[in-house]
């Protein structure tokens, strides 16, 4: 129980934080937050109260929060990951996306230049096999920042078997969510179960939806109409 009112107070901290900085907050008005409930999936029937309230809380933040896309189709990302296998899973990951051609993340190594920072959490309370937030100017709906991370507690635990393909995918997912990517019940990267596919032809199509649009007015009638 913990652990999804830990998220939902950061929400609220960071929307206070962003009210009693003045300058920030003219950029920033909402932050997208969304906790993935893959490990929900993969325990199956193991479903318990405790999760159906991660999942409750998760949607109502989601729904505050709703779409945004970065003004280009790039971005640049520090990989503040020390992990190995999960570093070279994000780094995979990566080679992935840019290799669609759709988007490209530039990898830096000075995190004061990175817009977006990826990092790990260890958390075996959130049934949360990945988190992404990212901050949205609402007035112009691009991105202004964004954090990704990957649980160390679910992705490097054997119990819950995860390969180290199914480690990429959900890497891939998380930064379908960092391009502004919204869930697919398809056969997508971004199946809200995660994990099971990597990038498809379909979220490759929806990435250069996203992106060959002027305005963030756009973009809502857009991605109702890709799903
Ligand atoms: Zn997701």
């Amino acid at each position: 129980m913990i652990t999804p009112l830990a998220y939902f107070t950061l929400f609220v901290v960071g929307i206070w934080a962003y009210q009693n900085n003045p300058t920030f907050h003219e950029r920033t008005d909402t932050v997208v937050l969304r906790l993935e409930n893959y490990v929900r999936q993969l325990s199956g029937q193991n479903t318990t109260s405790k999760q159906e309230t991660s999942q409750s809380q998760t949607s109502t933040i989601d729904e505050s929060g709703g779409g945004g896309r970065w003004v280009k189709n790039s971005t640049t990302i520090y990989i503040a990951i020390q992990n190995q296998t999960l570093k070279n899973a994000l780094e995979d990951a990566i080679s992935q996306w840019n290799n669609t051609g759709a988007f490209t993340f530039h990898i830096t190594n000075d995190k004061d230049k990175a817009t977006v920072i990826a990092s790990t959490m260890d958390d075996s309370s959130n049934q949360a096999a990945g988190l992404t937030q990212m901050s949205l100017d609402e007035t112009t709906g691009h991105f202004v920042s964004g954090k990704l991370y990957l649980n160390r507690a679910y992705l490097l635990n054997p119990t819950y078997g995860y390969s180290y393909q199914r480690i990429v995918n959900t890497a891939e997912h998380e930064l379908g969510h960092v391009i502004g990517l919204d869930h697919d019940s398809a056969t997508s990267v971004m199946q809200p179960a995660g994990s099971n596919y990597t990038i498809q032809p379909i979220d490759i199509q929806n990435v250069q939806k996203l992106y060959s649009q002027d305005t963030a007015s756009n973009k809502a009638s857009s991605t109702v109409a890709s799903n």
